[in-house]
């Protein structure tokens, strides 16, 4: 038996055909054990029982053919410095040409050697680069090893499993290795699911799950397959959605136990939070503020997500919730992403509270040595009261007397143990975090089931709406002259450009360009600034505080104004090669403008040809300004395992489960989960699946420390 002695927990090199370089590329993918492997699923299958027969192929259709190779070789075609890689292949019905552009290292590795069966998968078409006959361009490939060029094998006559590959190890290799991994999923693999649950769904043991997802039996249904609806499938997706589901009540149920701080909301404090307000709260506003005050009132830590789109006002809700926490006497630390949102936080609250005794203060790595080190002491010592900083924050000699409440700023940039080292700074401080990237409705409440939500759904009055238009690059002087008009009216702009990566730097050069240009040629007679991440921190603040005051007159600049910066003066946005930014940063730098009482516009430049999904993005931002709508159409556009890289947003990289496609599934699974921590049919299935959850989940879902 090609498995034995292995046991689920074994390193994957141990496997047969793994040695140290592929288990290195494995390790790359968090594969580390024979489970892991065998939870590596395919993300398509290909249906070898019906092979296409080249005779029978028609342009347009997309099929497979085992062939035998004939001949191959690149060829030059008429355009300078492209090759095209040319193979014949014959399967006894017909002969057919398969090509492939500028795919030199098919030629340097003599990948084809005449003689060899290989599977060729892809479009049929009319071959327009020879004779008109049938051909298939840039097909996938697999060749047949040559033990099996005849005979049973992974590979012919039955539904083939197709994989992603890792690194250099390819689909076919990673079938060969699953299929020697997979007798341990049949001999000594145990269902930590818990019995209950899987008779009460009737769901299919462990083992055959595996065994079923990763080499479906022939007869079962392709199209079933396809969606992953296969029983065998919906097994596998439910345990990945039943464990996240499980692990989040649990700690939902550990917060309601555990005791935090019991903030005295006082009139007192309802007081001196009228007297700061520079305006009236909107409806919104106050509603979520009831809602922090409630929480940070009651004797249990407050855990909660405050959404609110760009401009809706989260800046001064955070402010009062600093407040009620600073008159019970205790501090409070406030993390942004960047030094420049940091800084405009703290001067912004600074000459807010400025009739107030608290003492504000700012720590960025910016700052000077000799200062910090104060600093440190006097946040140590309890004589700050509110510290606004970035990442410098979490360092470790970073020390509170009694710090109460943490508020983290545009939560979605910080990644999960971030925001948990800020958190461990305090005893049992409560905790705010803010984004104004919305999370589609669909997913908010099944994924986030151990924050509380508040969401801001209202902007502050006199808004007028953002008008957006999409400008074709050869139409860009009539951009700029929209501009000159505003900017004469005495509004200020933004020139927005995408940082480009070439070979892993970060090219500034076209933003820097563009400067020079704007300020020389096409607007002389205003003050253009510029600002991008290189630039130190002391010229950063300075760019932007003379943009705020109006004696920088258009700001260049590349996405560092992509977050919370506020100058409601600015009521024109211009993104240069808008195709290149994604949905939902376009809308957050749009989000810098409509702040005022101007009517404000956006204007996307664009080069052709775009993509489809660049059209669509641009489409899209022309048409709403809604950042629900907009993340939703996002999440589609993008896919989920994109959307939710798990650094962003603290949600597990799920294996075989699909936000998006097993939606319904997610419901089931996390309702049966809380079912199951709230009543489990014995305390038994309950230790043992809460011991499971503790070994498994810290290393596959990083949600795990969150709370
Ligand atoms: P965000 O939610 O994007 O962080 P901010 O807190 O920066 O938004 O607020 C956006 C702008 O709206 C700021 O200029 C702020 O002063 C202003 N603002 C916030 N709330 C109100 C309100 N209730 N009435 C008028 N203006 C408000
Ligand atoms: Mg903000």
């Amino acid at each position: 038996m090609a498995a034995f002695g292995l046991k689920p927990s074994s390193e994957v090199k141990y496997l047969k055909g793994v040695g140290p370089a592929r288990a290195e590329m494995l390790a790359s993918r968090g594969i580390l054990t024979v489970e892991d492997l065998l939870y590596y699923t395919p993300f398509r299958y290909e249906d070898r029982t019906r092979l296409a027969r080249i005779r029978d192929l028609v342009p347009g259709q997309t099929a497979t053919v085992l062939a035998k190779v004939l001949t191959s070789g690149l060829m030059r075609t008429r355009k300078k410095g492209t090759y095209i890689y040319d193979l014949a292949c014959t399967d006894s019905s017909g002969m057919l040409r398969c090509k492939w552009f500028n795919a030199i290292y098919l030629e340097k590795n003599k990948v084809f050697r005449p003689g060899r069966q290989v599977f060729f998968y892809g479009r049929v078409e009319r071959d327009q680069y020879g004779t008109g006959n049938l051909a298939m361009i840039q097909p996938q490939f697999e060749i047949l090893p040559e033990a099996e060029q005849s005979g049973e094998s992974l590979e012919v006559n039955r539904v083939v499993p197709i994989y992603e590959g890792i690194g250099a190890l390819s689909s076919r290799v990673l079938r060969r290795l699953i299929a020697a991994a997979l007798p341990v999923a049949t001999e000594s693999l145990p269902d930590h699911l818990p019995a209950s649950v899987r008779q009460k769904n009737r769901l299919v043991d462990r083992g055959p799950a595996l065994r079923e997802t990763h080499f479906p039996d022939a007869k079962a249904p392709i199209e079933e397959l396809a969606n992953f609806r296969t029983p065998a499938q919906i097994r596998l997706i439910f345990e990945e959605f039943f464990s996240v589901g499980a692990g989040l009540a649990l700690k939902r149920r550990k917060a309601k136990a555990a005791t935090g701080i019991e903030f005295k909301v006082t009139e007192g404090v309802r007081e001196a939070i009228k007297k700061v307000l520079p305006f009236h709260p909107t409806a919104a506003q106050k509603r979520v503020l009831k809602e922090i005050a409630d929480d940070m009132r009651s004797p249990r830590p407050m855990n909660r997500l405050l959404q609110g789109d760009v401009g809706s006002g989260k800046t001064i809700v955070a402010v009062q919730a600093a407040m009620i926490a600073m008159e019970s006497g205790y501090q409070v630390a406030l993390m942004a992403p960047t030094e420049i949102l940091a800084t405009q936080h703290y001067l912004y609250i600074k000459s807010l509270l400025e009739a107030l005794p608290y003492k504000v203060d700012l720590l960025i790595s910016a700052r000077k040595a000799a200062e910090k080190v104060e600093l440190k002491r006097q946040i140590a010592q309890g004589n700050i009261n509110l510290v606004v900083g970035t990442h410098a924050l979490i360092e470790g000699d970073v020390q509170f007397a009694r710090l109460g409440l943490v508020i983290i700023d545009e939560q979605h940039r910080f990644g999960v143990m971030q925001r948990f080292k800020l958190i461990r700074k305090g005893p049992t401080p409560d905790v705010l975090v803010m984004t104004a990237t919305p999370i589609p409705r669909t997913l908010a409440l099944t994924l986030y089931g151990d924050l509380d939500f508040s969401v801001i759904d209202e902007l502050p009055p006199n808004r007028t709406p953002i008008e957006t238009r999409l400008v074709e690059d050869r139409d860009r002087e009539r951009a700029f002259e929209l501009i000159r008009a505003k900017v004469k009216m005495g509004q200020q702009a933004y020139v927005v450009y995408p940082v480009i990566e070439e070979g892993g730097k970060l090219d500034l050069k076209p933003a820097v360009r563009m400067y020079e240009h704007l300020s020389t040629n096409v607007y002389p007679e205003f003050k253009i600034g510029l600002l991008h991440g290189r630039l130190a921190s002391e010229e950063k603040e300075g760019v932007m505080q003379r943009f705020k005051r109006g004696e920088v007159q258009i700001l260049v600049s590349t996405t560092v104004v992509e977050v919370g910066v506020d100058v409601p003066n600015a009521s024109v946005m211009l993104i240069e090669h808008a195709e290149h930014f994604g949905l939902s940063q376009l809308h957050q730098l749009r989000g810098r403008i409509g702040r005022g009482s101007a009517k404000s516009f956006c204007l996307l430049l664009a080069e052709e040809p775009r993509n489809e999904i660049a059209e669509q993005r641009l489409r899209t931002m022309v048409d709403t300004t809604d950042g629900f709508a907009i993340s939703e159409i996002d999440l589609k556009l993008r896919g989920p395992g994109e959307f939710f890289g798990t650094r962003q947003w603290g949600i597990p990289a799920f294996r075989i489960a699909n936000l998006l496609r097993d939606q319904e599934i997610l419901e089931w699974a996390k309702r049966e989960a809380s079912e199951f921590v709230e009543r489990p049919a014995s305390r038994e299935e309950f230790d043992a699946f809460v011991g499971y959850l503790r070994e498994h989940w810290p290393r596959r879902y990083s949600l795990a420390q969150v709370a």
